[in-house]
């Protein structure tokens, strides 16, 4: 082994588990996936370590550990909660793993790591304050302020899909019940799901989101409804982060960042929410996609990121 460190990012998800290595300088230099062991706590531990070691060998070089995973650790048992991957809840998941593979282990949940990715080399690189939010089945969001993941007591910074979707006009109350157990939430309006459930219920016939974009394209008029309603509530909900944290970057990420138009409507009409004369934050796609689990735990370890 030589003493050149690498960045290890795990992904740790329900079906796979992937170590992508990065070396000092943000190169990508190895990438592997296996299965995730269904339903096995020790497995997946096992599966991890090993997934290390093959890194670890083939580079000649050991490197640190940053992991991905839905969920988060309570700051109060240590315990992982809220995963996916039920196996997991209830286990101290980094302590087991630091141990495992004798050093410290770092870990954050995906939308944490798809801000930090985005952040450090990125579409997002350089600026101070960057909102990193995921439009996809669920909409999720994670800030990165000057190049460390914003963690608090309750592990939820950036958790804004479950706050009501902001300046409701009447037919927008209650809204749509969501899993969560209230209504109304911004992830009903501005999930893919949330698209396609809006579109329906204009009286249109049921279409995907992607289906609702190229028909939009395409001149029909309803679809093209759904799409302008879609781009003035992701305006609102915007305008509301930048009204409380005031980011420099917005990246958005998911499926429904796909939809280049909105990174042109959507800035053209959050300037009647924001409580300033004009709006000088980016709103930007992301760069890294699919590989922002793998690239954001990697850089759990940059940038002077603190032991979590
Ligand atoms: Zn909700």
């Amino acid at each position: 082994m030589t003493t050149e460190r690498y960045r290890f990012g795990v992904d740790l998800g329900g079906t796979k588990i992937e170590l992508l290595a990065l070396d000092g300088s943000g190169r990508e230099c190895w990438r592997r996936r296996v299965a995730t062991p269904q339903g096995d706590y020790d497995g997946t531990l096992a599966a991890i370590a090993g997934l290390v070691a093959a890194a670890e060998r083939d580079l000649g070089a050991t490197g640190s550990v940053g992991i991905a995973t839905p969920g988060s650790i309570s700051r109060a048992t240590g315990l992982l909660r809220g995963s996916n991957s039920v196996c997991l809840n209830g286990r101290p998941l980094r302590e087991d793993l630091a141990a495992r593979l004798g050093r410290a282990v770092r870990l954050t949940n995906d939308a944490n790591c798809f801000a930090l990715s985005e952040a450090s080399d990125g579409a997002g690189a350089g600026a101070g304050v960057v909102f990193g939010v995921i439009l996809g089945t669920g909409v999720g969001a994670g800030i990165v302020v000057h190049g460390r993941v914003l963690d608090g007591p309750n592990a939820i910074a950036g958790e804004w899909g479950h706050n009501p979707l902001p300046w409701p006009r009447d037919d927008e109350r209650p809204g749509p019940p969501c899993y969560c157990g209230l209504a109304g939430c911004i992830e009903t309006f501005l999930s893919g799901p949330g698209m396609a459930a809006d579109h329906g219920r204009s009286g249109a016939a049921p279409l995907a989101p992607p289906d609702i974009v190229r028909a939009a394209g395409n001149g029909d008029p309803a679809c093209a409804a759904t799409l302008q309603r879609y781009e003035e509530r992701l305006a609102r909900a915007l305008a509301h982060v930048v009204n409380l944290l005031d980011p420099d970057v917005i990246v958005l990420g998911g499926g429904m960042s796909a939809i280049e138009r909105l990174y042109v409507n959507v800035p053209a009409q959050w300037g009647r929410w924001v409580f300033s004369d004009r709006v000088d934050t980016v709103l930007t796609r992301n760069r890294h996609g699919d590989s922002s689990g793998v690239r954001g735990a990697a850089w759990l370890w940059g940038g002077g990121q603190p032991p979590q």
